[in-house]
């Protein structure tokens, strides 16, 4: 069976150390090159600070994002440029650029999977709380996460309201009142402190009771199986899917 080639940028990062262990345990899998901002000769994977040069020196099938969202806004672009498979995990991407990146990778038929959050967990609590939706009008979201997010609200609370909003109270935003930021008509409050990883709260409320439906990541391990499975099923797409909902029943 032919390996999957991967592209890394962002392999010093946090999630992309914990990357680079997924990669090479998975035996369909096959380390190709870094993209860094800096060239560490000592690792035996080539490392290259320009994208070009790695796509024109490497048979890459697929480039593994995760830098921040500046960074992996270009470096997309460029992958398309080259007809290669993107997976994208940085958040920070707006419904504009999502919807361009859509149409090109359509026209190019190239896959691209932006994963606002790999955690198979974290994506059972969107599903769940869409299900929950068709029940409660009234929703709120609380999303905490540690102090160097560059993004707010996050990515998963964004597209948690996306899902929810056919089903929920449109409500109106009060000027000068503490009430969160209105995504889809839904007041989403954000808490960026030292010491949380990723967290999210979805409150229901209704007369006379109310439903909670929260996940917390506590070790970036948990990404691993959802990036796992964005490599394997890029591959086989002609288009961007945004979010790994649309791949787990
Ligand atoms: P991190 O530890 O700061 O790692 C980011 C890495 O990217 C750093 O090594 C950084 O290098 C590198 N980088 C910056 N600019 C670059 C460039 N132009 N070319 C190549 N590499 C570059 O952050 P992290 O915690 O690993 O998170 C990485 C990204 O994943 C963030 O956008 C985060 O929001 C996202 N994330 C997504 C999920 C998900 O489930 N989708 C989960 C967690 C995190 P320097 O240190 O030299 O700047």
């Amino acid at each position: 069976m032919n390996k999957i080639n991967i592209a890394l940028a962002g392999p010093r990062g946090k999630m992309g150390s914990e990357a680079i262990n997924m990669i090479e345990q998975e035996s369909s899998f096959q380390l190709v090159a870094f993209i860094d901002r800096v060239n560490n000769d000592s690792s035996a994977v080539p490392t290259y600070t320009e994208i070009n040069e790695c796509f024109d020196n490497q048979e890459i099938d697929v480039f593994l994002d995760l830098t921040n969202p500046e960074t992996a806004k270009k470096h997309v672009q460029i992958a398309l440029d080259y007809n290669i498979p993107s997976v994208i995990g940085t958040t920070g991407f707006s419904h504009d650029e999502i919807d361009q990146l859509k149409t090109r990778s359509k026209e190019q038929q190239v896959g691209i999977i932006i994963a606002p959050n790999f955690s198979i967990g974290a994506i059972l609590m969107m599903k769940f709380s869409e299900m929950a939706s068709t029940y409660f009008d009234d929703v709120e979201i609380i999303e905490l996460h540690h102090q160097n997010k560059l993004d707010s609200p996050s990515g998963t609370s964004l597209k948690t309201a996306q899902m929810m909003k056919k089903n929920t109270k449109n409500k109106q935003e009060e000027p000068n009142q503490a009430r969160g930021l209105f995504v889809n008509g839904i007041p989403i409050h954000s808490v960026r402190l030292p010491g949380l990883l990723a967290h999210q709260e979805v409150l229901f409320g209704k007369e006379g009771e109310g439903l909670s439906i929260r996940h917390d990541t506590f070790d970036r391990k948990s990404f691993m199986p959802g990036v796992k499975l964005a490599l394997k099923q890029v591959t086989q797409l002609h288009e961007l899917v945004y979010g790994l909902e649309h791949f787990i029943n």
